[in-house]
């Protein structure tokens, strides 16, 4: 094996560059998160196997275990859902509900690394528990268009649906509960495999040739979201658990407009299924148009996962957002801060002479509030100094000689343009400012 330094597949270092693109999505994220009120948690990496085993369905395979060297059984987070349910159970007498909640924080899957899809990828998530409200399920739909919109994403679509619509489409087909697993698989590969592919995998789990097709007849309804809704409605007429479905969405499409969500990010979609086994009402996931990403988010409304460890109901809504994918559209994009580095400008040491005047223009800047980076060698000559602030991506060099001493003056250069003025020290700070 080849000693050659290398991380792990499937998960990413990621350089000062990505990481001021990194830190400003979350940033924006959290601004938006706290600005509805949702509150920080932290939970580790690590749980307990037990806690994580038979709350996720299928992709349970994807779990990392392994057994510490006390003999404890434990897993790597494969979100930060079940951690949250667990958080609920085991502190509920310190907790006030309805509790709102943000996490930002890794999970790990043992995933086939491809595009948008890792081993160790960050999620920012939201939840809203303790309460079925479907202001609640329209608050969360909300907060994702604002963070979304704010990190200045426009052709994206929110897809909703409710996992008792697809369920209801298994059942106006002739198949029961036990059959349906197979039928929202089928339905959840339609993007990457078309209708005709769906059909084939329907026909495969034993769905009869009619039945098949009234289900892609209905999974495949598109248009203004009340007209989709009428269509399913009158399809699935007669079954309690669908009409009462159709009328929660309704209820939650009613809440959008007040609360900014405009009508051109959101679609219902009968196709959409999401993986995860925990989810009792809506489901929704944003995708974009362009770049093919898959979801930048996804989340809905899981009414039982909660109450399994606190051993009461606790309806729950929430959703995660996919800090790896909004990174990767947005690098593509050119979107976010142009910013290579976290320094605003450069202070040069003139010589060894006038070195400690300069490094304290530089605590005034800081004090100020500017981020500020010093030469540490006052032997090296000022093209030098130049040369590696603008190597570094830093916009701004000020000099301080013994003439701008003299004078009450500093340089500022701009190190794009290579233009230098002598301004008043007194004005250094509105000069960087209004310069950027
Ligand atoms: P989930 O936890 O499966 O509901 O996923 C929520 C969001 O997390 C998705 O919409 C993706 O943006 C992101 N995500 C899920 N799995 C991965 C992965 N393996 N790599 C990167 N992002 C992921």
């Amino acid at each position: 094996m080849s000693n050659k330094p290398q991380n792990f597949k499937g998960m990413r270092d990621h350089l000062p560059a990505a990481m001021i693109l990194r830190q400003h999505i979350l940033n924006t994220l959290v601004g938006v998160f706290e600005r509805h009120g949702f509150e920080p948690l932290q939970t580790p990496i690590i749980e307990y196997a037990r806690t994580l085993e038979g709350k996720i369905g299928d992709e349970e395979k994807l779990i990392y275990h392994f057994e510490t060297a006390g003999g404890d059984k434990v897993a790597l987070r494969y979100d930060q859902t079940v951690p949250l349910a667990r958080v609920v159970a085991q502190y509920q007498g310190q907790l006030v509900f309805p509790w709102r909640r943000y996490a930002i924080g890794q999970s790990y899957r043992g995933e086939r690394q491809q595009r948008g899809r890792y081993r160790e990828f960050w999620q920012a998530d939201v939840d809203i528990v303790g309460s079925a409200s479907p202001i609640a399920d329209a608050e969360i739909i909300a907060v994702l268009t604002e963070a979304l919109r704010a990190l200045g994403f426009s052709g994206f679509t929110t897809q909703l649906n409710h996992r008792q619509v697809l369920a209801g489409v298994a059942r106006a087909s002739g198949l029961d509960e036990a059959s349906a697993g197979g039928v929202y698989r089928a339905i959840d590969k339609l993007d990457k495999i078309g209708a005709d592919g769906v059909r084939e995998e329907l026909l495969k789990s034993g769905v009869a040739a009619e039945a098949a097709g009234r289900i892609l007849d209905m999974v495949l309804l598109q248009g203004p979201p009340s007209d989709v809704l009428e269509e399913l409605s009158d399809r699935l007429a007669g079954d309690e658990r669908a009409e009462a479905a159709l009328e929660n969405l309704r209820a939650i499409l009613a809440y959008l407009p007040e609360l900014g969500v405009p009508p051109e990010t959101y679609a219902v979609s009968p196709q959409l299924a999401r993986g995860l086994s925990y989810y009792t009402g809506v489901v929704f996931e944003s995708v974009l148009a362009s770049p093919p990403m898959g979801s930048l988010l996804g989340g809905g409304r899981y009414d039982e996962l909660v109450g399994a460890f606190a051993g009461r109901p606790i309806p729950t809504v929430g959703l995660a957002f996919g800090i790896e994918r909004l990174h990767d559209v947005m690098e593509e994009l050119g979107m976010g801060p142009a910013r290579r580095t976290v320094a605003e400008v450069f202070v040069t040491l003139f010589d060894r002479e006038r070195a400690l005047a300069s490094l304290q223009l530089a605590s005034e800047l800081r004090a100020a509030g500017l981020k500020v980076e010093t030469a540490l060698d006052a032997n090296d000559k000022l093209g030098k100094q130049f040369k590696y602030a603008d190597q570094r991506g830093i916009g701004f060099a000020l000099v301080l000689g013994p003439d701008e001493i003299a004078r009450g003056e500093v340089v500022v250069k701009n190190l794009r343009s290579g233009e230098q003025r002598a301004v008043a020290r007194a004005d250094v700070v509105a000069a960087l400012r209004t310069s950027e």
